[in-house]
């Protein structure tokens, strides 16, 4: 009844919508109460009560372990199942055990390819260049392959003897450098996993009216997986985007066939009929780049490895890695699940002092998912308001120039007055 559903692509949402979510471990406790409270204000402002999240919880990580002797019961899998759309607080690693990462298990068992990470400047937040306002990008992760799928084989072990053994044997392979006291790890980058990024990534630009896509890659020097995710994504863009887009590639063959006069007028025309321009580029230049020519990027399309530094390196350029969100998501199910991108931070944990912003920014990016987009911007701009103003948790207060220190309930209270 009060289910998210996915019908001919679309999610249909009731206005009262069922949110499965847990709560999380260490300050897990307390920034999703306070992301709750402020949801509900935003929701209530701008639907006047015609629009309503009903929250459920579902448990996992210490607070699952305690009550049910499980880590990740399934009652929690199927209601992230059921439910389509859920929130999370941060998890801490169980240590022994089966399971390596509960994170993990959930993306894998929801099968939630694209990691986004929205990348943006809030005034008054201190950060370490001098123009952040410039970065505002948003990283798709491809959350499934690469080199980080975990298959791979401690040196010294049979496995790695045994899989030594087929690369020199079976394949011919004699550039290992010490065989023997070598690990070895495998990297699977596929033509569906690499086309089902890029074509969300290209599907989230046209939605948003972002002027480009950037695949990120090594593909000078790995070929055939990184060089294999650069060609892959753009066949997506010319063959099912056709008419919404204009790539790079297509730019250099009018450059060849009719001079770069023409090639140049003919990208001047596609950004003018607002089509996305589909580019890419060698991953340690993007690096440099978005230090020099942040203006210049705005979907970033990439690999696992990839997206995971540069996710870091973009959050700490607009001095948001404490408040950096995030989610989870499979576009073709519409399984998603937003979540505080930093620890359980148990060093502050029950201090009323932690940070509720990196989960609060997630759920906002969850309204948006949904549709809901006016309780989304009262949160944004109830936000922004407290930062320019110096009013802020003591993480971020003690860089600002006039900050002042909230404790996590103040800063509640504050954004639910702004909303
Ligand atoms: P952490 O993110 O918990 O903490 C790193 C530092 O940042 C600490 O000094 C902490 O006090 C501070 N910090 C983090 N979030 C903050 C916030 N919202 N406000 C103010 N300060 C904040 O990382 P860690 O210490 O390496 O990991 C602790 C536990 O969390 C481990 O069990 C780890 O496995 C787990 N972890 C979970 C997730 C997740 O669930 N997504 C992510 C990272 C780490």
């Amino acid at each position: 009844m009060n289910k998210i559903t996915k019908q001919n692509d679309k999610l249909l949402v009731p206005d009262k919508v069922t949110i499965p979510f847990i709560e999380g471990d260490g300050v897990g406790a307390e920034i999703t109460p306070v992301c709750q409270s402020i949801v509900n204000s935003a929701i209530k402002k701008a639907y006047n009560g015609k629009r309503e999240i009903l929250w459920k919880e579902v448990l996992a990580g210490e607070k699952a372990f305690n009550l049910t002797g499980n880590w990740l019961p399934e009652d929690t899998m199927e209601a992230f199942r059921e439910y389509l759309v859920g929130i999370k607080g941060p998890l801490t690693t169980p240590i022994g055990g089966g399971i390596r990462s509960l994170n993990v298990a959930l993306r894998q068992e929801l099968d939630l390819y694209v990691c986004l990470r929205p990348v943006r400047w809030f005034k008054g937040v201190v950060s370490p260049v001098k123009e952040p306002q410039k970065v505002d990008m948003f990283i798709f992760r491809e959350n499934t392959e690469d080199i980080y799928a975990g298959i791979e084989w401690q040196q010294g072990t049979p496995e790695a003897a045994k899989f030594l053994k087929f690369l020199t044997e079976e394949m011919g392979v004699k550039k290992v450098r010490f065989p023997e006291t070598s690990s070895f790890g495998v990297k699977p980058v596929s033509v569906e996993g690499t086309q089902r990024l890029v074509r969300s990534a290209i599907e989230f630009a046209i939605t948003n009216k972002l002027p480009s896509v950037t695949l990120v890659h090594k593909g000078n020097i790995m070929k055939f997986t990184e060089g294999g995710f650069k060609l892959w994504g753009y066949a997506v863009a010319e063959n099912e985007f056709a008419a919404q887009t204009f790539t790079m590639p297509q730019y250099d063959t009018i450059k060849k066939n009719e001079g770069e006069a023409a090639a140049n007028k003919a990208l001047e025309n596609a950004v003018k009929e607002g089509r996305v321009i589909i580019k890419d580029v060698i991953a340690d230049a993007f690096l440099q780049n978005t230090l020099l020519i942040p203006e210049e990027y705005s979907v970033i399309a990439t690999l696992n490895l990839n997206g995971d530094y540069i996710s870091d390196q973009l959050a700490a350029m607009v001095g948001g890695i404490g408040i950096a969100p995030g989610a989870n998501i499979n576009y073709q199910t519409g399984h998603a699940i937003f979540e505080a991108t930093h620890g359980t931070a148990p060093g502050i944990a029950g201090k009323n002092v932690v940070n509720p912003s990196s989960l609060l920014l997630s759920s906002v990016m969850l309204l948006e998912y949904i549709g809901w987009n006016e309780a989304a911007k009262l949160i944004v701009d109830a936000m922004e308001s407290a930062f320019e103003k110096g009013e802020a948790t003591h993480d971020l207060a003690r860089f600002m120039d006039k900050g002042k220190t909230l404790s996590t309930t103040e800063f509640r209270n504050c954004i639910n007055q702004l909303i």
